[in-house]
């Protein structure tokens, strides 16, 4: 630890449920020589609740540079800093990250008080594969940025992370439709750790079915199968296959019976029924 300057400790807090703040978070809250807040009014709140007092300074992506210079003078002062932002973990789809390398570029010591993050949480309750996951983020609202995220992404096999909010949703997933493909798996997790947490799993196209129906509400995690290997063949991996062995393809990639005889319909460009009856009664 370096001698005589302050630590920067990245607090996470909760994303909605105030009950998953951990103690070692209050301590160095309650510790800290002043915290640096993205929403000082959000924060003072919390603060309150725990009945925590403390001198409070905004630190949020249109101040970063200023802000981002005071807070390391104080820390090379030797004051020791919290950084929290409106909910979650700093630096996750929040500002923080500056102001961590700006603490590493002035030798300054930097450690976490880990807590909730809600692209993890809508990962673990997605029911896709949590081995291997790429963190998107939000989709840009410049479109020609968004298309070009998306298109980057098409093929990659990883789970898919994306924050959206709710007046986006219907416009993201339509857009996801088009260059992931609506037979990709979703699983929408909403209000996580509120009283109206729901995780919706569906496919995208189905999402979309819903989301046309009724708006969405609350704060929202999208969770989205990767690109399956199988699928990265520019899609004609089937081409020497029967159609049991084209649909036990998809099975064995993670959909279900009926989302297999769909996509192999869809492939072959046949009506599902003649897929469903060779698949069921006449076999290859
Ligand atoms: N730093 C935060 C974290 O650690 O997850 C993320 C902050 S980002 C500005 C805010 C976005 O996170 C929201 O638009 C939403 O996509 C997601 N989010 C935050 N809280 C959530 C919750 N309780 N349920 C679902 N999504 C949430």
């Amino acid at each position: 630890m370096a001698d005589n300057k302050g630590i920067l400790y990245l607090c996470a807090t909760p994303i909605g449920n105030l009950g998953d703040i951990s103690n070692r978070c209050l301590e160095i809250l309650n510790e800290v020589d002043i915290i640096a807040a993205e929403d000082t009014r959000r924060t003072l709140q919390l603060l309150n609740h725990f009945g925590i007092s403390k001198p409070l300074t905004s630190y949020h992506e249109h101040n970063k540079k200023s802000k981002g210079e005071y807070i390391i003078s104080l820390l090379l002062d030797g004051k020791n800093v919290a950084q929290v932002s409106d909910a979650g973990t700093p630096a996750i789809s929040d500002p923080g990250e500056d102001l961590v390398r700006l603490a590493i570029e002035n030798e300054i010591d930097v450690t976490s008080i880990p807590g909730p993050v809600a692209g993890i949480n809508a990962l673990i309750l997605s029911g896709l594969s949590a081995s291997r996951y790429a963190f998107e983020g939000f989709l840009s609202t410049n479109k020609r940025n968004r298309y070009e995220h998306l298109e980057n992404i098409k093929n990659d096999t990883h789970t898919l992370i994306f924050y959206e909010a709710p007046h986006k949703l219907l416009t993201t997933l339509k857009d996801m439709q088009e260059y992931l493909g609506g037979e990709r798996k979703i699983a929408l997790a909403r209000e996580l750790t509120k009283l109206h947490e729901e995780i919706i799993r569906t496919t995208i196209s189905g999402a979309i079915d819903l989301y046309s129906e009724k708006s969405p509400r609350g704060e929202y995690v999208l969770v989205i199968e990767g690109a399956s290997d199988i699928r990265n063949d520019d899609g004609v991996f089937w081409q020497d296959m029967t159609v049991r062995k084209h649909v036990d393809a998809y099975i064995n990639d993670g959909m279900t019976q009926k989302d297999a005889i769909k996509a192999t319909a869809v492939d072959r460009n046949v009506p599902k029924r003649d897929i469903y009856a060779q698949y069921h009664e006449i076999g290859d």
